[in-house]
């Protein structure tokens, strides 16, 4: 029996969150660390805040350093991706077509929101989009992150509920540049919202990955990249991922990474989504105990599954969400675009 499509959008959303907040008590850690210090991730948890002797925060141990971005939230919340996610999922259900503007505007306000008294921002928000918020009003945009593939998610949602291919795929682009000007990070962006809106159609594996790697080669426009040229493009590391589809996880992630470059975290989230096809709840945990990127993996990863399986995930994480029912109510609305 074919899941119900609308399930299936208000899952990418949820799936978004629910990723993220799995990843988001460990973020930027290394897998050893998250061995030793959580054993595994399994659930929603809080914040792991590892202390030394003398009850300070331990910054660095024999993996590397430790950090805490997360420190402010608590078990549940979900981070950046499922905010700036929200954001525009909001923005499109509010306007029912793809205004650039109106998606700045409604990312710039929930950036805005969020700030502390002490002028940082809460949410985990990662140093390339932070840099992109305080100087979108200038149009000076970063090196290769995550930001744009992170949140692309509604505008697959969007394609696919008014059948609006190519304008879904000229706009992922624009909202991708409105950030970042990498094109590594913008072709993710436009790779992810292709991603989204070919998964509600049940494609076979081959096929999805076939058009993840076409897409990606047809929208990575050629550029000097001005961070990490030796690094690679976006397209090469997804056709390795279609060329090495049954790898061992440990060796796909030897060569692709999960760091939050762009060039690393996309390609291992789709290297694991791919991988764990029929398995999806199983990789999106093997993903998250990767760390590096990993309340962003685990969004992207959570966000493709949901897309392709509809409401698989345990209803105890579902419940932890923090704002399930208004999560669940915009991709209701998203689904409405159909109408
Ligand atoms: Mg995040």
């Amino acid at each position: 029996m074919k899941t119900n499509i609308e399930e299936k959008y208000i899952a990418t959303l949820i799936g978004c969150g629910i990723g993220d907040a799995l990843g988001m008590p460990i973020e930027a850690w290394k897998k050893g660390q998250i061995k030793k210090y959580v054993g595994r991730i399994t659930d929603l948890i809080d914040p792991v805040l590892v202390k030394d002797k003398n009850g300070n925060l331990l910054k660095e141990d024999e993996f590397g350093r430790l950090k805490y971005w997360g420190r402010d939230l608590s078990k549940g919340d979900y981070t950046d991706d499922t905010i700036l996610t929200l954001a525009i999922a909001e923005s499109i259900a509010d306007k029912k077509i793809l205004d650039l503007t109106d998606i700045c505007k409604k990312q710039v306000e929930v950036y805005d929101s969020l700030r502390k008294p002490d002028g940082k921002i809460r949410g985990g928000f990662g140093k390339s989009t932070r840099e992109a918020f305080e100087k979108i009003k200038l149009g000076i945009s970063p090196g290769p992150g995550t930001g744009p593939c992170m949140k692309m998610a509604p505008v697959g949602l969007y394609m696919h509920a008014t059948g609006k291919y190519e304008e879904g795929i000229k706009m992922s682009r624009l909202i991708s540049r409105a950030t970042h000007l990498d094109e590594r990070s913008i072709a993710s962006g436009v790779v992810q919202a292709h991603a989204i809106s070919q998964l509600l159609n049940e494609p076979a594996k081959q096929e999805f990955l076939d058009s993840i790697v076409n897409t990606c080669t047809k929208n990575e426009r050629q550029q000097e990249y001005d961070a990490l040229p030796e690094r690679g493009n976006l397209s090469s590391k997804l056709k390795w991922v279609k060329e090495n589809q049954d790898a061992p996880d440990i060796k796909a992630y030897a060569i692709l990474g999960c760091s939050s470059l762009v060039f690393e975290a996309y390609p291992f989230t789709i290297f694991m989504f791919q991988k764990y096809w029929d398995k999806p709840i199983e990789g999106l945990i093997e993903t998250v105990n990767f760390g590096g990127d990993c309340d962003t993996t685990g969004a992207m990863y959570g966000a493709l599954a949901g897309a392709k399986n509809g409401m698989i995930f345990p209803d105890k994480w579902v419940n932890e969400l923090k704002n399930s029912e208004k999560i669940k109510a915009l991709g209701r609305k998203m689904y409405n675009l159909r109408r």
